[in-house]
C-alpha cells in the first residue's frame, strides 16, 4: 500500500485545464502529477487543518474508491518531497477535493502546506492503492482512529452515507 508508483515529472500550468487533463469526468491521473489550486484552508483544532483545493473543472470528480489515496508533491529546499493523504471530500463531489492534514512545523510537508496561501498549487496524483471497500456492504461498522489515521475513517463515513446521515439500519460510529 505504500509503495510509491512511478510518476512522469509533468507539472506544466497547461494541465490545470480540464481538456489538458485528457479524462471527461476524471481530474487526476495515478501516474502523472497535476496542479490544483488551494481554495481555501481552515484550521479544525490545535494541529490539524482542512485544505480544500479546486479540480481543473467544476464538473470533474476524483473518483476514488473508498479506501484509495492521493500522492501530494512539492519541491521543497531543492528536492521533491511527496507524501500521501486519505481525502475527506466524497468521491463524487464535484470540483473539489479535501484533504485533512496534522500539520506540524517539524514536517516538511505539512509545514509547506500550512503555508500556502489561496490560490497557490500543489501537485497531485491519483487515485493509489488498492483497497477496494463497499461501505454499503456492512450494516454496522466500528471504526477506531487516531492522529492522521482519522482522515481515512472520514473517507469511509463519507463513503458509507454518502449526502445523507446514516439510516437506522446503517449506523457508524466514529471516535
Ligand atoms: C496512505 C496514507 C494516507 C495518509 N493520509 C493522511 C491524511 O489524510 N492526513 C494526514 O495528516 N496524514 C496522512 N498520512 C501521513 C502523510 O503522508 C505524511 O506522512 C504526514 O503529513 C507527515 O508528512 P510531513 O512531510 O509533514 O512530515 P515529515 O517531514 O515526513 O516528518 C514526519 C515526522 O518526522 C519528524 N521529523 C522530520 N524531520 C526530522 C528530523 N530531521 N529530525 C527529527 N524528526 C524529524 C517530524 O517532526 C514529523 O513528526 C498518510 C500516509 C499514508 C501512507
Amino acid at each position: 500500500m505504500l509503495g510509491a508508483p512511478a510518476f512522469t515529472r509533468t507539472t506544466c500550468t497547461r494541465c490545470l485545464s480540464p481538456a489538458a487533463t485528457g479524462w471527461r469526468g476524471v481530474a487526476l491521473q495515478p501516474k502523472e502529477f497535476l496542479p490544483l489550486r488551494l481554495r481555501q484552508q481552515t484550521k479544525v483544532g490545535s494541529f490539524s487543518r482542512v485544505f480544500t483545493f479546486d479540480l481543473p473543472s467544476p464538473k470533474q470528480v476524483v473518483n476514488l474508491r473508498v479506501g484509495q489515496y492521493i500522492a501530494i508533491r512539492a519541491h521543497l529546499d531543492g528536492q521533491d518531497v511527496v507524501r500521501y493523504y486519505s481525502p475527506i471530500s466524497r468521491t463524487t463531489d464535484h470540483g473539489i477535493i479535501q484533504l485533512l492534514v496534522k500539520c506540524e512545523d517539524s514536517g516538511n510537508m505539512s509545514r509547506h502546506l500550512a503555508g500556502l496561501q489561496p490560490g497557490q498549487t500543489v501537485d497531485f496524483a491519483g487515485p493509489l492503492g488498492e483497497a477496494n471497500l463497499d461501505p454499503h456492504l456492512y450494516k454496522k461498522m466500528g471504526l477506531i482512529a487516531g492522529g492522521a489515521g482519522v482522515s481515512a475513517i472520514l473517507q469511509v463515513r463519507a463513503g458509507a452515507t454518502g449526502s445523507k446521515p446514516p439510516t437506522l439500519t446503517q449506523r457508524v460510529g466514529v471516535t
